[in-house]
């Protein structure tokens, strides 16, 4: 994936430099952990997740307000509550395919405590999303390498700007609503 898009970013200006730590920064540079400095105007840092107060209140979750769940989105503490989404403590990074795909599995399970034979899918995550890059240009990543999985596509061009639009457009006149499953299967077609 990194490898995709790197050249892409490069094409219009932008240098990719992974693995880097920041140790420091200074009103016009920021320094790393291995020494090296890049000049900066404008840095912008992501400060390490957080979830809500009022879970880290409840003592449901850990320190940093993220909920400790098994593979089947049940809490270790309360095993009739159900999480789901990025306040759950072993989603990262958060997403909201991911939160979907944990919905799902949340809701089998809480119908399996209140007595259905429900079968619980398994937890699958995945990184998934779409990136428009300006034109008609857009990037589609789609990734489960870091979940110990195989896949790793990264699709750039029009294709990947009108699912962008496709989505967004039906996410918009829907209220947010997802895509039918017709829909998923037929993505899931492509990007085999
Ligand atoms: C800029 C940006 C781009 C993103 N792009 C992508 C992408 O391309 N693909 C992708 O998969 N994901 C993407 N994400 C991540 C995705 O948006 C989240 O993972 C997803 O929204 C998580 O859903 P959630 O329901 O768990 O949490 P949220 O959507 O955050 O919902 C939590 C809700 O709880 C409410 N709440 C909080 N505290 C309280 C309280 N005390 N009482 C009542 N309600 C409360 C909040 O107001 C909120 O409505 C992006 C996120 C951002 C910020």
């Amino acid at each position: 994936m990194h490898a995709r898009l790197a050249p892409l970013l490069t094409a219009v200006g932008v240098e990719v430099a992974t693995s880097k730590n920041i140790s420091r920064v200074t009103a016009h540079s920021a320094i790393f952990t291995d020494g090296t400095e890049l000049e900066s105007a404008l840095t912008i840092v992501i400060p390490p997740y957080r979830g809500p107060q009022v879970i880290i209140d409840s003592e449901l979750g850990d320190e940093v307000g993220f909920v400790p769940v098994n593979q089947e989105m049940q809490t270790f503490s309360h095993p009739n509550i159900f999480v789901a989404g990025d306040v759950s403590a072993f989603s990262m990074p958060k997403l909201g395919h991911i939160a979907v795909h944990q919905a799902d599995i949340a809701v089998a399970g809480l119908e399996k405590v209140l007595g259905e034979k429900t079968e619980i899918p398994p937890y699958r995550p995945e990184v998934f999303c779409i990136m428009n890059r300006g034109g008609r240009d857009a990037t589609l990543i789609l990734s489960d390498t870091i979940y110990g999985g195989e896949r790793d596509v990264a699709k750039s061009g029009p294709i990947a700007l009108f699912m962008k639009w496709s989505f967004d457009s039906w996410g918009y006149h829907t209220h947010g609503h997802l895509p039918p499953d017709l829909f998923q299967e037929a993505l899931e077609k492509f990007l085999a």
